[in-house]
């Protein structure tokens, strides 16, 4: 039974640390202590939840150049990518401040009802307890942040298990925030193996709700095993942009490559299946296809690089598979189709592929887009919604009326008009459909998911005895 985590980096396989690998003793220990956190946040007010809120993303401020840096050698992300990450996760910290200002419930007119007559009523959130929070290694800093800030700011505490790839930067950004004043109690790190102590936070009865960001894999088997908690799932996806005859096809053409390859295309929002009509295809494929070639590919802590590496050897050979059988299938590859190093494997582009290939129906989570090519509206939208995801969707038209129609028929959890499927504003509600998920983030989505409602019913005034 191992005792530690020794992390790599995924672009030169240097160790670039070592963390603990917990077990399930150590996970409960962290779940007592996270008790008496909650029952600290409970008792804070507003205002010093606000204040704590907005002295980390402060503190998170002051640390980027450090958080960014450690994190692109934990998880390959180029470090322009990491430090709009760290800047994103303070912003996040920022928002659930400002939640914190503003009403936080409602007023109930009870005698609008027979049986509440000369009754009042209000109803306010409590918070759940310990979250137990589970994230992956694509947007740790970001993705836990989306976790932690409503946590606190809803008055829960929180235990962390980071993903065994890039726990370092988790493990920095929590002393962080606690160092701004987040309690100690209500802020713990559970590092360790997925399927030990990721299993056990599922489970533990001290645990209130789980929040999960990974794979459909692991996810789909949460809800059973959590038992009476509540879950919520964000999974993947791979998501259709839709190019119609009037879209501005340079601006889609720009969009498509930096939403297909951000992050090496390891994102559950990264445009996968690029949907065109016949009539623009060829322009678009060749626009796309110039701008791919133009990518500088490879050591993601150089400045210039603008796509970094797959998290492991094992993700660039799935890839690589995944490649190579659509183009057996017939599909085109315009540009990249090779591996450049363990974790580096090229941007690629592939033209005419064949719509109901089963590699178009999974999340390819690599540097790869697809084009397919669609003839009636109808047509496009069927294609794009033939996937058991349906997290976001995005459509390129200057026609209103197919933008109406988009946003109407696309079965997703965020219908996108002229712009990246990657698009995601950190305060709007934001998950998936079908099996990209259940539940919203997005910090005043997610606050709700961790409160419950408490309501309270004033009978009416004692009648007078005279
Ligand atoms: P990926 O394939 O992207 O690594 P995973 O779903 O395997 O996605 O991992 C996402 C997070 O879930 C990680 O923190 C991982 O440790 C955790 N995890 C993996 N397996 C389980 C499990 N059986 N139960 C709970 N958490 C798990």
């Amino acid at each position: 039974m191992t005792n530690v985590l020794t992390v790599h980096n995924p672009y030169t396989g240097e160790v670039v640390g070592e963390v603990p690998c917990c077990h399930v003793d150590d996970l409960n220990r962290r779940v007592e202590t996270a008790a008496l956190g909650a029952a600290e946040m409970r008792t804070t007010t507003l205002h010093e939840r606000r204040r704590m809120l907005a002295a980390s993303a402060g503190r998170l401020m002051e640390h980027r150049a450090e958080l960014s840096a450690l994190l692109t050698s934990e998880s390959g992300k180029t470090i322009r990518e990491t430090r709009a990450e760290v800047e994103r996760a303070a912003s996040i910290f920022e928002l659930a401040a400002a939640e914190l200002v503003g009403p936080t419930g409602d007023v109930l007119a009870l005698d609008a009802l027979p049986n509440g007559a000369g009754m009042l009523g209000y109803c306010m959130r409590e918070p759940r307890g310990v979250i137990g929070a589970i994230t992956p290694w694509n947007v740790p800093l970001a993705l836990a942040a989306h976790k932690i800030a409503p946590a606190l700011a809803a008055g829960n505490s929180v235990v962390l298990k980071p993903a065994e790839q890039t726990p370092l930067s988790s493990l920095l950004m929590c002393k962080l925030l606690v160092e701004a004043g987040i309690p100690g109690n209500a802020l713990v790190v559970c590092t360790g193996l997925g399927e030990e102590v990721g299993a056990a936070v599922v489970r533990h009865p001290g645990i209130a709700m789980v929040s999960f960001t990974g794979s459909r894999e692991v996810g789909v088997a949460l809800p059973a095993a959590a038992g009476f908690k509540k879950v919520s799932l964000e999974l993947g996806g791979n998501s259709p942009l839709v190019v119609t005859p009037s879209a501005n096809l340079e601006a889609a053409a720009v969009a498509i490559v930096r939403g297909a390859f951000a992050v090496a295309g390891q994102l559950c929002i990264s445009v996968q299946r690029v949907i065109a009509h016949r009539s623009v295809m060829a322009n678009l494929v060749s626009l796309v296809s110039a701008a791919t070639s133009r990518l500088v590919v490879g050591d993601p802590a150089s400045e210039a690089t603008n796509v970094g590496t797959l998290i492991s050897s094992e993700a660039c050979q799935r890839v690589e598979r995944l490649v190579d059988d659509l183009r057996l299938a017939g599909a085109q590859v315009l540009t990249g189709g090779n591996r450049l190093g363990d974790c580096v494997y090229q941007p690629t582009v592939l033209a005419a592929v064949v719509r109901d290939h089963p590699a178009v129906h999974q999340e390819a989570f690599g540097p790869i887009v697809m084009f397919i090519t669609y003839d009636q509206f109808s047509e496009a939208v069927q294609i794009a919604n033939s996937t058991e995801y349906g997290l976001n969707a995005a459509i390129w038209t200057t026609n209103h009326d197919e933008a109406m129609e988009g946003a109407r028929l696309l079965q997703a959890g965020t219908v996108i008009i002229n712009e990246s499927t990657t698009f995601r504003s950190d305060l709007m509600p934001y998950g998936g459909i079908k099996q990209s998920g259940m539940g919203r983030e997005g910090v005043r989505f997610a606050m709700e998911e961790m409160s419950v409602y408490k309501t309270v019913c004033f009978g009416k005034p004692a009648q007078s005895v005279y």
